[in-house]
């Protein structure tokens, strides 16, 4: 896998791909510098040996030209973690783009208008990666979190650079990361999958079934498990249409010696609220008109078993409604014992929108060995899938 370590990019200009899809509040700020700092790295290596960037994103989903999602509103908050100054283009392409570019120097980095802002980007116009090629001597993606997509700047774009193209460092500890997890594990190795349904994870646990030693399930999720096996699950949330798929799952984990751990007890609630009255109640007995919420204590010590028994653990999804303070406590309980086994020498790779949320709201996300910038990326990935935005590097 070749990265930017791999290369001297003196005089060279630089086209890359970062993500800098970051969360703006009401009044433009940018909440959340979690992408940005993730590509200092491969720009101050490109910086460093001599040559110049040129930066170019997507922001949110905007339907054509846009001010809401303009690039604009990131410069200060970029130039901050860059600790250097960037000139900021209001366009992706054509004249102004190319007028910069051709005075930019050594040392400089350019930062391109929101590349949404042309529908083009999205169906991977070939005309529109070309003109977004021009700009550069050589390609490198960053960007994880769209990795997924074929779209002209992620994808098509690398077409232009057949010898000159190369991974971002981000990039490549996330592949990198992954391969970690699946591939070239230690065992024993735990996947924790949580979340509200079992949907939309099938694909990665039927992919990693045979990979793992054990699956953590928590979340809404479990109820399909739990009410498949025959439990009562009282007004917990349920895909009544999987419950053939979960006893599937069951069947194929038994098949492969892999250990499927369902929550025992469950905190379950009257109301989806934070103010319900709350009972701590074994998992296939909830009566009617109770929801289970979180796992229960039960499950917590259990949990804490396999993960410190673990030499490679995975999370992706939390154990409950964390967001709420009174069920909140089985997705803390889990991060405390991932906290654990890293300590001792585990390598601990945590993804997905919502875990990673959790990671930074019990502030331990710099005490597991990796958090992924990717949601949707992630997730495919862990399913087996191909990415175009790696893919295009590959070939
Ligand atoms: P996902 O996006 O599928 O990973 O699901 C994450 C969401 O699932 C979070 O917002 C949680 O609040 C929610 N969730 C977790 N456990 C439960 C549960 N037992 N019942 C309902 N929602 C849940």
């Amino acid at each position: 896998m070749k990265t930017v370590n791999n290369y001297n990019f003196k005089d060279q200009k630089v086209v890359i791909r970062v993500d800098f899809n970051v969360p703006l509040d009401e009044n433009f700020l940018v909440t959340d510098v979690t992408r940005i700092t993730a590509a200092k790295p491969t720009i101050d290596k490109i910086l460093n040996d001599g040559g110049s960037v040129i930066l170019m994103s997507h922001l949110g989903r905007p339907k054509g030209k846009d001010d809401t999602y303009s690039l604009k509103h990131i410069v200060p908050t970029v130039e901050k973690v860059l600790g250097k100054k960037i000139i900021f283009i209001a366009d992706s392409v054509g004249k102004l783009v190319e007028t910069a570019s051709d005075n930019l120097k050594n040392g400089e980095i350019l930062l391109l208008e929101n590349l949404r802002f042309y529908p083009q980007e999205k169906v991977g116009d070939k005309d529109f990666a070309g003109k977004l090629a021009n700009l550069g001597d050589f390609y490198v993606n960053d960007a994880f979190g769209t990795a997924h997509r074929a779209h002209a700047s992620t994808a098509i774009i690398a077409d232009f650079f057949p010898k000159k193209k190369c991974f971002g460092l981000l990039l490549a500890s996330e592949i990198e990361s992954i391969n970690k997890v699946l591939n070239n594990n230690v065992k024993p190795v735990t996947a924790i999958i949580g979340g509200a349904k079992v949907s939309s994870k099938i694909d990665v646990i039927n992919n990693i079934i045979d990979k793992v030693d054990n699956i953590i399930i928590g979340g809404g999720m479990a109820f399909t498990f739990i009410k498949a096996k025959g439990g009562n699950i009282g007004n917990s949330l349920v895909e009544d249409d999987k419950l053939d798929l979960a006893l599937d799952i069951l069947a194929k984990a038994k098949a492969n010696k892999t250990r499927i751990h369902l929550p025992i007890d469950v905190i379950a609630a009257d109301a989806f609220s934070n103010d319900a009255n709350i009972m701590e109640i074994e998992a296939d007995d909830i009566p009617d008109g109770w929801m289970g919420l979180d796992v229960g204590p039960k499950t917590n010590v259990g949990n804490t078993f396999v993960i410190l028994g673990s030499n490679t653990i995975l999370w992706n999804g939390p154990m409950g409604v964390f967001e709420m303070k009174k069920f909140e406590n089985g997705t803390r309980e889990l991060g405390n014992a991932i906290v654990d086994a890293t300590q001792e020498g585990a390598f601990s790779l945590v993804g997905g929108g919502d875990s990673v949320a959790a990671v930074k709201k019990f502030k331990i996300a710099n005490r597991v060995s990796y958090v992924s910038t990717g949601g949707g990326a992630m997730l495919e990935m862990l399913e087996g899938k191909k990415l175009p935005g790696i893919e295009a590097i590959l070939k």
